[in-house]
């Protein structure tokens, strides 16, 4: 049992039986308006695609060990945390998974907002910059977004932002 407020709740079977397994919970999202958008391929190191568009996590049993980020999900509903429509959701309150096409038409903002705002680092790092090469033909890394108080080394909550590592689509 973990020590951290934000990591307790209610983990009976009946519980348990509510999780759709749509992974929404462990991917980041980003404000676009009165919504949070859900970033393909940006997700927690932990999470694992088992089959197209089902999800689990890979450390399930220890997740509030493993990754201190992690909240249960009676304290992420009310913060936003969990998909839009999540069985353990608050209404009106989560993050929104939007078609192909809808990203696609709002992927300049969502750029904007990735590129000055950065990402956790414990974030998938290999799946995200996979990703990122497929949307915009460049290669990336992920560097350590520090401010004066940072340490030269990412801690697992640290910011990453991205560096290109190729200036041109498709070097
Ligand atoms: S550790 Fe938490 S956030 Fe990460 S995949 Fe597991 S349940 Fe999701």
């Amino acid at each position: 049992m973990s020590q951290f407020s934000h990591q307790q709740g209610a983990n009976d079977a009946a519980h348990e039986d509510k999780c759709r397994r749509c992974g929404i919970a462990c991917h980041v999202a980003v404000p676009l308006d009165d919504r949070a958008i859900v970033v393909p391929g940006l997700h927690c190191r932990y999470l694992a695609e088992e089959s197209p568009g089902i999800f689990a996590c890979t450390v399930y049993a220890d997740r509030f060990v493993a990754a201190p980020w992690c909240h249960h999900a009676d304290v992420a509903g009310p913060l936003g945390y969990l998909a839009d429509d999540c069985p353990y959701g608050t209404p009106g309150r989560g993050k929104t998974r939007v078609s192909d096409a809808e990203f696609l038409s709002l992927w300049p903002h969502i750029w904007r907002i990735l590129r000055s705002w950065g990402v956790p680092n414990f974030v998938h790092h290999e799946r995200f910059l996979a990703a990122m090469h497929v949307r915009t033909g460049r290669e990336w890394e992920l560097v350590p977004m520090l401010t004066p108080g940072d340490q030269p080394f990412a801690s697992d909550t640290q910011q990453m932002r991205l560096r290109a590592v190729s200036t041109s689509p498709h070097d």
